[in-house]
């Protein structure tokens, strides 16, 4: 791979796809093949069905759940419709260009989503010019983000080894900056940066810089775009409740079991996420080395509350706060939806996600706004109601995102993005934006562009 960064390292993926699925093939029939099941309506799917139903094809989308969207989940408090939360992916970033573009292209307004972080330690609240790294961790970290596109596959592969906690402790981080690191970082990535892959951890951090992918979010919910995709892929092409079971192939015919239905097409386009796929049975069956990789692959534990107070007590339109509590991360969901009252959300991540998700409303409302009263003594006086989304108990994903641990992200990926005959795979944990909308859209869209080449 010499000096290729991490999103040229998708786009040699996707040729490989192509070339793979289509000239070791040629049943496939290049010009000859219409029709394609796309399993999964989340972006990777609702992308993919879209580029192929504008050039043409058949396209059939069957989706397990009784709505569209996957991971993209706007949602208001019945106490207050006019607010909207997200209780799926939350931020589009600046770098985001696909997703940016086809916001442009749909006429969805892209509205400010930055945030100053207060820091909150045992206590102790400190505003967001009050607290900072210390100058070497800051130095050293600036250095390793600098020398990113410098470095060799032998240094990428030992990075991937090491988990983002220790990398940081070897380069200079202090005690200290160590556990407001992994408080912060923890939330980009789901679990304790000690469970992370310091190659997967820097990429993101590089890639994004000076940014941090935290910059915008959809005018009215993010499930508009979704909402835009499903209509002009045809509502009657999408078929909810259609819990794909098995996948056959045979005489260049791919069939895909949904209940008792049965879809026949030149092609299918597979964005189960890997709790998911793990379940369906593929005649013939996956390549070992890749049934493998998708027993290892994990998902990472995030629950998202969010809460609806009589009062924005906080203030600052842009607020949020990173704690040592069980709740982990604030911030304030409805900047730019102007209202007396106004959502807080908490999102927590590993253990404390566990933690959370295990609790009745009530008792999780009554944590969360205890959690806050050393900022504000009156917040659980304030709280009203409360939506809780706990994505490891999802039954499709069970998770909120992939997390490649150490060796990982060069051990398993490249593995899990093979096509299996003309399955091809796509989603989130397959993209260069690992985690992120962007990525589903960039890998569903390599996908189609596959079978339409
Ligand atoms: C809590 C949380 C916070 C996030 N924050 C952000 C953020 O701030 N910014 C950002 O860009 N991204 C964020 N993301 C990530 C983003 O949501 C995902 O990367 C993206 O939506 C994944 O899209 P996908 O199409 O790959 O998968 P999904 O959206 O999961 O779509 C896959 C679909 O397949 C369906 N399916 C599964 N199995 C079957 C089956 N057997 N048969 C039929 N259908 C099946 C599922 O129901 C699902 O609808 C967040 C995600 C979560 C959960």
């Amino acid at each position: 791979m010499g000096q290729i960064n991490r999103r040229e390292f998708l786009g040699i993926l996707g040729a490989a796809t192509a070339s793979v699925a289509l000239g070791s093939q040629p049943v496939l029939g290049q010009k000859e093949a219409k029709s394609c099941v796309i399993i999964g309506s989340g972006f990777a799917g609702l992308a993919a069905g879209f580029k192929l139903k504008t050039a043409g094809w058949d396209v059939t989308i069957l989706e397990a759940r009784s709505r569209v969207g996957g991971r993209v989940f706007s949602y208001s408090l019945p106490q207050n419709p006019k607010l909207i939360c997200e209780l799926g992916a939350e931020w589009v970033g600046e770098s985001h260009e696909r997703l940016k573009a086809l916001c442009h292209d749909f006429k969805i307004g892209l509205q400010k989503h930055q945030f100053d972080d207060y820091l909150m330690q045992n206590g102790t609240i400190s505003r967001p010019s009050e607290w900072s790294f210390s100058p070497q961790a800051k130095a050293a970290l600036d250095q390793m983000i600098a020398g990113y596109g410098k470095l060799s596959t032998l240094e990428k592969n030992q990075l991937d080894r090491l988990d983002w906690w220790t990398q940081l402790e070897k380069i200079g981080f202090t005690p200290n900056d160590l556990r407001i690191r992994d408080l912060m970082d923890s939330t980009d990535f789901g679990e304790s940066i000690r469970e992370v892959s310091a190659f997967a951890a820097l990429a993101e951090y590089a890639e994004s810089s000076p940014k941090n992918e935290m910059d915008y979010k959809m005018t009215g919910g993010n499930s508009r775009l979704v909402n835009e995709f499903a209509d002009r892929i045809g509502r009657e092409n999408i078929r909810l409740g259609a819990k794909v079971s098995e996948i056959r192939q045979s005489k260049g015919i791919v069939t895909v079991k949904a209940g008792d239905d049965v879809f026949r097409a030149d092609a299918c386009i597979c964005t189960a996420p890997v709790a998911s796929l793990r379940k369906i049975k593929f005649d013939p069956p996956l390549p070992p080395a890749q049934a493998a990789a998708a027993e290892r692959l994990g998902y990472a534990r995030i629950i998202k509350n969010s809460v609806l107070y009589d009062e924005r007590f906080w203030n600052a339109e842009n607020f949020s706060m990173v704690s040592d509590t069980t709740s982990h991360y604030y911030f304030h969901s409805t900047q730019g939806q102007p209202d007396k009252q106004g959502i807080l959300t908490a999102y927590a991540i590993g253990d404390k996600a566990d933690v959370l998700a295990s609790q009745s409303d009530e008792r999780r409302m009554a944590l969360i706004t205890r959690d806050l009263v050393d900022f504000d003594v009156n917040a659980p006086k304030l709280a009203r109601g409360i939506a809780s989304y706990a994505w490891q108990r999802d039954e499709y994903t069970e998770g909120a995102y992939a997390i490649y641990r150490p060796g990982q992200w060069f051990g398993l990926r490249p593995i899990l993005a093979r096509p299996h005959g003309k399955v091809l795979f796509a989603g989130e944990h397959l993209a260069d934006w690992q985690g992120f909308m962007e990525g589903a859209i960039e890998t569903g869209e390599a996908s189609a562009a596959a079978l339409l080449k």
